[in-house]
């Protein structure tokens, strides 16, 4: 047996529930995982061998073999590729010795992609033993493998200095930057710490607190839009020896990293969110699932955490309130988009692979280990608190009938002005557009790849003089008049993620290539639909843009696109998403791409096609005609 890894498991209890951070820290001692760590971890997490390679394999982060001394992610976002991923790869390449994928004879480095990284404001970025580089070119790839060969430490390589605001702070110390171009109720300096806590919530019975969350009318803002307080008043009435809150902190979707600047600069809000979710539903465990890409965030939010229980705002009588008993544990994750999706990061929070659960019974009734568990998101947490404060009527002055409050954006790509901006729900496109200071705009990813492509049609509101073609899905063409786009439930929900593509982008080629790719490589391979369909959309598509496809190429890829949606969870439903959207919008790319006829080739004679290869052979084929 070996010691050390003994001295990990223990440090867990030997609790199978942890396995997650047991092989963090076995990656830290080591770099990886091997297969007798495996049967030694079996034995004393007591676990079967092939459930623990299993989610090794299952996590990017996670390896069975060396990952070399230096590991380095380099990101794939579509953002990174156009701000020039593929000189920085080269550079990677030749300074490292090695290809990506593998890792340098001497066992120095490891290259290797990985899908965004939450940077898209500052790419092309990479995460290198566990810290983020950003901004990227060929010369500073030569200038940092050149410090790593002479033995100088990550840390000390960061070549713009730390990053403004905490990005500074002793507990994080990266180069990151906040890019906060707009804040309104919650991206605001004027909130004190804890506050709510303080002084606030013990003012309200937990029933009271549901029911200011639900007057407020706040609906989740992961994407789904689910009425918070009608979310915890569930939570509150099923019965369980335990309760819990979960921070959904596992922003993945390309092109979002709201989370990484709420955590940065506003981690009081969020854990504040998270008591007073607590406090009105009678949970007692809380966990904030932390994506492993904001690794470098890790010990900065648990110094908070310690700092709240020192002031008594967790633990026992939380908050100064009489038996409410509440603490919050950070879980580390491994890398995998899917553990966005709530049941899937209740899995991955159990140290298992992160794979959807079938539902019902959804988490409210049965979540983590079983027990009634709401997940809401960073931003939802935060609102909360600032609903409590304020109170339901001030929060609904803020949006649109059915969108209360604001949103969080991040918004990246062609524009000059890529960051974080606060807006109140029903800005229209235009408007987000014009902030950031886009130009030469051909379109607009919305909500991150899963959501939908749009283009100038979606916000120029020039008048209703102006029409435009525009195709339905069956392919005919109608007038439409131009409008503008809002962000809000009923038109354009949204995560928060825009990014924006101007007039010298490839849309096919480049972006609806790049996403689909993205969701191969993340599909946790469940459902045979959203196993297979996004690789046959994909090859489609190659054939439509290599100039080989036919109307028909078109309609099929529609079809696919609806027959996908029978797919367990929201990644196999909304795979298809971004060549549907892009056909939706975008018919014109297609049609310049496909040929003339609507079908495969009638005319096509195979008995002449063949005539010069009988010849040569001296053989005679034989047709048979139906
Ligand atoms: Fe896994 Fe995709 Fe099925 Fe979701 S839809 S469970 S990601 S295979």
């Amino acid at each position: 047996m070996n010691n050390k890894i003994s001295r990990i498991t223990k440090r867990y209890s030997e609790d199978p529930a942890r396995l997650l951070d047991v092989l963090h820290d076995i990656h830290s001692l080591k770099g990886y995982v091997d297969d007798d760590d495996v049967e030694q971890l079996a034995i004393e997490l007591v676990l079967s061998e092939a459930t623990i390679n299993e989610v090794i394999s299952f996590y990017h982060f996670f390896s069975k073999t060396p990952v070399g001394k230096f590991s380095i992610y380099l990101n794939n976002s579509i953002t990174a590729c156009f701000r020039g991923r593929e000189a920085v790869k080269r550079a990677l390449e030749e300074s490292c010795g090695t290809t990506f994928g593998s890792v340098s004879e001497d066992g120095l480095f490891g290259l290797f992609d990985t899908s965004c990284i939450g940077m898209n404001d500052q790419e092309p970025a990479a995460i290198i033993n566990g810290l983020v580089f950003t901004k990227l070119t060929a010369f500073r790839v030569k200038e940092l493998v050149k410090g790593l060969k002479e033995g100088k430490p990550v840390s000390e390589l960061i070549y713009e200095g730390t990053g403004g605001g905490n990005n500074a702070d002793k507990d994080i110390q990266s180069m990151v930057q906040n890019n906060i171009r707009k804040g309104m109720l919650l991206l605001n300096r004027d909130y004190h710490k804890f506050e709510v806590l303080r002084k606030e919530l013990k003012q309200h019975s937990p029933l009271e607190v549901i029911q200011i969350v639900e007057d407020s009318n706040l609906r989740g803002r992961g994407g789904a839009g689910f009425p918070t307080g009608i979310k915890w008043r569930f939570g509150r009435r099923v019965d369980g020896k335990h309760r819990v809150i979960i921070c959904n902190a596992d922003e993945g979707e390309p092109g979002t990293f709201k989370d990484r600047v709420m955590l940065t600069e506003f981690p009081e809000l969020v854990f504040e969110g998270m008591v007073i979710a607590a406090y009105a539903t009678a949970a007692d465990i809380g966990l904030l699932y932390l994506r492993y890409e904001y690794k470098y965030l890790l010990r900065f939010l648990n110094r908070i955490l310690g700092e709240m229980r020192t002031e008594g705002l967790l633990g026992k009588n939380a908050a100064g309130i009489k038996d409410f008993n509440f603490d919050i544990r950070i879980q580390l994750g491994a890398g995998a988009y899917i553990c966005g999706e709530e049941s899937a990061l209740i899995e991955s929070l159990e140290g298992k692979r992160g794979e959807p659960r079938d539902k019902p019974p959804f988490p409210v009734e049965k979540g983590y280990l079983n027990y009634p568990t709401i997940v809401n998101n960073v931003e939802t947490l935060a609102s909360a608190v600032k609903i409590i404060k304020h109170g339901a009527a001030w929060y609904k002055g803020f949006g649109v009938k059915d969108s209360l409050g604001t949103k969080l954006l991040s918004v990246s790509g062609d524009c000059r002005f890529p960051g974080i901006y606060e807006v109140e729900w029903g800005t229209s496109i235009r408007e987000v557009i014009e902030m950031c200071g886009a130009e030469d705009v051909q379109a607009i990813q919305v909500g991150g790849p899963s959501g939908v492509l749009i283009g100038l049609k979606d916000i120029d509101n020039l008048g209703a003089s102006n029409l435009m073609k525009w195709y339905k899905p069956s392919g005919m063409m109608v007038a439409q008049k131009f409008y503008d786009r809002k962000l809000s439930y009923s038109d354009l929900p949204t995560g928060g993620s825009i990014i924006i593509f101007d007039k010298r982008r490839d849309l096919l080629q480049d972006v609806v290539m790049n996403f689909m790719d993205f969701f191969i490589e993340e599909s946790c391979g469940s459902c045979s639909t959203c196993r297979n369909l996004p690789s046959v959309m994909k090859q489609k598509l190659q054939k439509i843009i290599g100039g080989h496809g036919v109307r028909q190429d078109i309609d099929d890829l529609l079809s696919w696109g609806k027959m996908i949606k029978v797919s367990r969870c929201g990644l196999g439903q909304t795979a298809a998403n971004p060549i549907v959207s892009s056909i939706l919008n975008f018919r014109d790319l297609y049609e310049g791409h496909v040929q003339a006829m609507t079908d495969f080739d009638n005319e096509f004679d195979l008995e002449k096609s063949v005539q010069a290869a009988n010849n040569f052979v001296g053989r005679k084929s034989v047709f048979h005609q139906n």
